[in-house]
């Protein structure tokens, strides 16, 4: 087996060199670049893996790749966030650094990624990812750069299932990285692989379904290590294992109930911010290594720059916050490294944002409420002991300054992203922002509610989203009706119960619900336009009317909008007003048959069937089968006095309609 292992590596050696003495002589240096593979497990808490001493739960893979490189006990990511997170480990910097602090907020090119400073050094760069969450098209702009391949999703996915959709298996997604790898033979690689298996829901397939039955997150992890251990054994195979760089990392951990957080996002306990951090080095060095002191996920890329001997650091042209893990390797006597952790996640909900400092001995929470941990003595973090003037609080609270004043300026404009991707955020069981709109003004964080105080509601809104994906409506209303007994003006539950009974056709309560979430929400265009369908579906037109005009006076592009409202101002008997709106929408929508025979219809309302038959002609042309155009193609003839040709339209449209599937009527 060891022959074996060692005749691969003999022979990529010599590929390599074959491949190499044909090249010039900086393409002779690339061949010692070892190649790296980073993967990053979603939602992984350091203390459910195996090796990291949690025995209800089988992780071979994680545990064979720590007893061949090094295993790192206490990582610590500074977001409890995917985006956030992944961000940080790309760009070695705090969140307040990079500024990805929320989804589909861009990444901005100030900031060089590991993939990006990799390819510069002739490295192949690919990504492949297992949620929709960091499609770089959609909910991570900018995390593509420097990847000469970024495996996202489909623009226009063919089906209904999560899976394939927002998101991937594991298996799924290490098949993806083989087949490349397959076709990209050359090194030196970088390949970051994403694993998104254990984000709740847990749903892992048979047999860990079975297996782990009552504790499915672990069946998760378990399922997320079998794909693991599917891709070493591809890199074993094909003589990529040996002399690579592996890391491997969790983003962030779960709650699972405790601080009574049910998954992760809104607190910076150790439950979500503690990670596995487990570094394979070339040729096995330090194999089966421990390192006991606190690091940092930040602290990944200057490490990764380090271990491929790339000058960046020592020429100080890479200036981050994390440091390279090496010292820890040749037992130098490294100063400790403080884990800054922030989210801004409570922030969607309208509650305070947090930040916190971690020494190995002790951890301060920022929040309304602030919070003070001895670690020492309580590692669960349940005995609050804050004091303002503590020494440890006020370096804590000086280290925050400090971190924040050397933060870029925020750039005023934050992540904007379509109806669909706010969709896509909450199938993942995250709320989005609401709209453009949504995050203009943020009160001082500390009049908002404290998040400690928030919890349960926040529990249940996530339960409500993915009860919700999930077709389980009576569920999501349980549960949101359960949050309105905690906060009866819960503009978030409103807001999506609003959003419920509407897909569900209750009309009425639907516009109830939306009505009083606008209160708290009056900027919310989204919401807005909700109210109006809710309106015009229990048939008070001039309701819609009004809420329909509010959403477009905040957020005027709006297709759907202009489309149900030009509809409205037509059964309102105001022709003129309904062609304004049907213009408009083909200003936004210029192939639109729908805004096209609104516009028509108007103006033959407003007495002008000329005007409606030279737009309805060539439209006939185009669209000889549809039984809409001709009907009202008949309607203009008969306006302008042309009965023949009227009568000849109208069993046109006739035929059609008994030959063509109903459509429904304009
Ligand atoms: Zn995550």
């Amino acid at each position: 087996m060891l022959f074996h292992a060692r005749l691969i590596f003999f022979f990529a050696v010599i590929l390599s060199a074959v491949g190499a003495s044909a090249q010039d002589a900086s393409t002779q240096e690339r061949v010692a670049r070892p190649d790296v593979f980073l993967i990053t497990i979603d939602t992984l808490r350091a203390d459910h893996v195996h090796c990291y001493g949690y025995n209800d739960v089988k992780t071979p893979a994680l545990d064979a790749l720590a007893r061949d490189g090094v295993r790192f006990e206490q990582a610590f990511t500074p977001s409890p966030i995917t985006n956030t997170s992944h961000a940080s480990i790309l760009t070695g910097l705090w969140p307040g650094s990079h500024g990805v602090t929320d989804f589909a907020v861009p990444l901005s090119p100030l900031h060089p990624t590991l993939a990006e400073l990799l390819k510069k050094q002739a490295y192949h760069t690919a990504a492949f990812i297992g949620a929709v969450i960091l499609d770089s098209k959609t909910l991570a702009p900018g995390f593509d750069r420097g990847f000469d391949f970024y495996d996202n999703f489909p623009e226009h996915p063919q089906t209904k299932s999560r899976w394939g959709r927002i998101e991937r298996r594991g298996m799924n997604v290490v098949q993806h990285a083989e087949s490349w790898l397959t076709r990209h033979p050359a090194g030196p690689h970088f390949l970051w692989v994403h694993l998104y298996d254990p984000h709740d829901p847990y749903e892992p397939p048979a047999p860990y379904s079975q297996t782990y039955k009552g504790h499915l997150y672990d069946g998760e992890i378990a399922y997320a290590d079998s794909a693991l251990a599917y891709f070493i054994a591809y890199l074993k195979k094909n003589g990529l294992y040996q002399n690579s760089v592996i890391l491997v990392v969790g983003d962030h951990g779960e709650g699972l109930g405790e601080h009574h957080e049910d998954t992760h996002g809104i607190f910076l306990y150790d439950s979500t911010t503690h990670v596995p951090l487990i570094l394979k080095l070339p040729g096995g060095n330090d194999a089966g290594a421990v390192v006991h002191a606190q690091v940092r996920t930040i602290d990944i890329l200057p490490t990764v720059l380090d271990l491929a001997d790339v000058p960046l650091l020592q020429t100080g042209e890479w200036k981050g916050d994390g440091e390279s893990l090496k010292p820890y390797l040749t037992g130098t006597d490294v100063p400790p490294r403080p884990a800054i952790g922030e989210t801004d996640y409570p922030l969607r909900f309208g509650w305070s944002p947090l930040r916190s400092v971690r020494s190995e001995s002790f951890k301060f929470i920022e929040a309304p409420r602030p919070e003070f941990y001895d670690l020492n003595i309580d590692a669960a973090e349940l005995d609050n002991k804050y004091e303002p003037w503590s020494d440890r609080v006020q370096k804590a609270r000086a280290l925050l300054a400090e971190v924040r004043r050397e933060e870029p300026p925020r750039e005023i404009t934050k992540g904007t992203v379509g109806q669909g991707t706010v969709d896509e955020l909450k199938a993942l069981g995250y709320l989005g922002p609401a709209d453009e709109r949504s995050t203009t003004t943020v009160p001082e964080p500390s009049l908002l509610p404290d998040p400690k105080d928030k919890i349960e509601e926040q529990n249940l809104l996530h339960a409500a989203m993915v009860a919700s994906e999930d077709n389980r409506a009576a569920e999501a209303r349980q549960s949101l009706e359960k949050v309105l007994t905690l906060d009866p003006n819960s503009p978030v539950a409103l807001r999506q119960l609003g959003e419920l009974e509407l897909q569900g056709g209750d009309y009425v309560k639907a516009a109830q619900h939306l009505k009083s979430a606008l209160e708290s929400l009056p900027d919310d265009a989204t919401a807005t336009l909700y109210e109006g369908q809710a309106l015009e579906k229990s048939h008070d037109l001039a309701g819609a009317r009004d809420a329909l005009e509010r959403s477009l006076k905040l957020l005027p592009r709006q297709f759907q909008a202009r489309l149900l409202l030009g509809n409205v101002y037509l059964d309102l008997k105001n022709p003129k007003a309904a062609e304004d709106q049907f213009e408009a929408a083909l200003l936004l929508q210029s192939s639109s048959i729908e805004a096209q025979l609104g516009a028509a219809n108007a103006q033959i309302a407003e007495g002008n069937a000329a005007a409606a038959l030279r737009d309805l002609e060539p439209l006939s042309k185009k669209q000889s089968q549809n039984a809409d155009v001709f009907g009202l193609l008949a309607k203009a003839y008969s306006g302008l006095g042309k009965t023949a040709e009227a009568q000849r339209a109208q069993s046109r449209a006739k035929l059609l309609r008994q030959h063509t599937p109903q459509q429904p009527p304009q």
